[in-house]
């Protein structure tokens, strides 16, 4: 069975790289019926935080990216990364190093003056001697000396790194016991029963280190697949500029979920040229080796193109729902049905949305001035007035085509453009030249909110 996991450290908020792996993770997991599980990296205790850990929780429930299981908290698990601890260094496999800071800076010192590579020198590998008084030591691992270590990457092929180059008997446990950041990932990875780890690719130099711990407690290696960064238009590491924020910020922008998981599932993904994925396509066709081997780019317009897809396609009972975030209550209003279908092609975002709307169902307190110069000239007042008097004295007008059969009567009656009763009753209702079809728009406010503003208008510029 596939499991696959997230794995965040909670040190701030959710953004959207952490939630594109995240999104990888779980549709692999979902593709193959395997588990998806969370667990919490939070051994850094001056970082971390519950309000971050919930901030994640409650993404994902936005997102409706459900793992399996309970969470997993590396915090609640210091007794078993020192059972593992102590089997190491039983084993041999481990040695405790009582190397003072002041000998390992200068250690660093003499290394940096020499050109050479940083790294510890062995010294406590091997020893059997008596260790000095008054220093607490650090756990290192044996990690290889010479030879190369693969990693056999799904996405990038196979990484060697030479054990020279990047390896020393690195930390395991600090000197008051607690475990370090590449052993505990290991030993999780391996209890968790995750066999499959996709993860940014900025953990790809720590793969090396944490295969010494698989070897060291043979333990059978999961698959990895790093997947590249996601990059701005201008090709640099995402900043909080360009969109890296608070996945929720996305949430009060006006996004929906299934635009922003599709365009996350872009962002380094493809399947074909097809851009528009629901949840269960995602599940059906993503493959971990059809991620791409470059950095992807963020494209705001690409998002706001989906976004608007999703709106226009949700259907209008849910739409209602999903307003109620951006302070339009629609439940109650008996002509909900025809705002939501006069708007919804309009807007790019849920906000926009209510915004647009808003517009519609508040009476306008002002008026455009330019608007007015354009529309108010002529007999404008007239034909509002002749509207006016049909309107008032017309059955039960409900559905936009009664109100444009109305329109059409002036029209004809007044031998007038269509123009010369649009503009200037688009200005009586909306207080501005732009929005939706007229028709519609009367239809929504009815009889008396429509006669109402005709009214005001009429006041105002005659
Ligand atoms: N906790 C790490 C992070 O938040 C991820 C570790 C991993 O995926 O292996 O970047």
């Amino acid at each position: 069975m596939v499991v696959t996991r997230f794995a965040p450290s909670p040190t701030g908020y959710l953004h959207i790289g952490g939630l594109r792996t995240a999104l990888f993770s779980y549709l692999w997991a979902k593709k193959n019926g395997g588990n998806f599980v969370l667990r919490i990296e939070d051994t850094d205790k001056a970082r971390n935080s519950q309000e971050a850990t919930d901030a994640i929780l409650k993404a994902f429930e936005w997102l409706g990216l459900e793992h399996d299981g309970d969470i997993t908290y590396q915090s609640q698990r210091d007794d078993i990364y020192a059972k593992y601890i102590k089997q190491l260094l039983d084993e041999g496999k481990a040695y405790k190093c009582y190397m003072s800071k002041e000998e390992l800076t200068q250690l660093r010192e003499t290394q940096m003056a020499n050109k050479e590579r940083t790294k510890y020198n062995g010294k406590y590998r091997d020893f059997d001697g008596t260790p000095p008084e008054g220093i607490e030591p650090v756990i290192r691992i044996k990690a290889p000396l010479t030879g190369a270590i693969v990693v056999e990457d799904g996405v990038k092929g196979n990484v060697s790194f030479q054990a020279e180059d990047i390896l020393d008997d690195f930390v395991i446990a600090r000197a008051d016991g607690a475990p370090t950041y590449n052993f505990v990932v290991a030993i999780d990875d391996h209890l968790m029963g995750i066999n499959e780890v996709i993860r940014g690719d900025d953990h790809l130099s720590n793969t090396p280190k944490q295969i010494v711990v698989y070897n060291a407690l043979g333990f059978p290696l999961p698959t990895f697949y790093h997947v590249p960064m996601i990059h701005n238009a201008a090709g640099k590491k995402l900043s909080k500029r360009d969109g890296a924020t608070d996945v929720m910020a996305y949430k009060e922008m006006g996004y929906t979920p299934q635009a922003l998981l599709n365009f996350l599932v872009r962002l380094g993904w493809s399947h074909g040229d097809q851009e528009i994925f629901s949840m269960d396509e995602m599940k059906d066709l993503f493959h971990p080796k059809d991620i791409n081997k470059s950095a992807s780019i963020y494209a705001t317009d690409k998002l706001d193109w989906l976004n608007a897809h999703y709106i226009k396609s949700t259907p209008n009972a849910e739409l209602v729902e999903l307003l109620t975030a951006y302070d339009l209550v629609l439940t109650s209003h008996d002509k909900k049905e025809i705002l939501l279908d006069a708007l919804k092609e309009r807007a790019k975002t849920l906000k926009d949305l209510a915004a647009l709307a808003k517009e519609i169902l508040e009476t306008p307190t002002s008026y455009d001035a330019k608007a007015v110069k354009k529309a108010f000239k002529g007999n404008a007042i007239e034909v509002l007035n002749t509207f006016g008097a049909k309107l008032s004295v017309c059955e039960n007008p409900h559905l936009p085509t009664d109100y444009h059969t109305l329109m059409e009567e002036v029209v004809n009656e007044m031998e007038i453009g269509f123009g010369k009763i649009g503009q200037p009753l688009r200005v009586a209702l909306l207080g501005k030249m732009s929005g939706p079809g007229l028709d519609s728009v009367m239809a929504i406010l009815g009889r008396d909110e429509t006669m109402l503003r005709i009214t005001n208008a009429i006041t105002a510029h005659s």
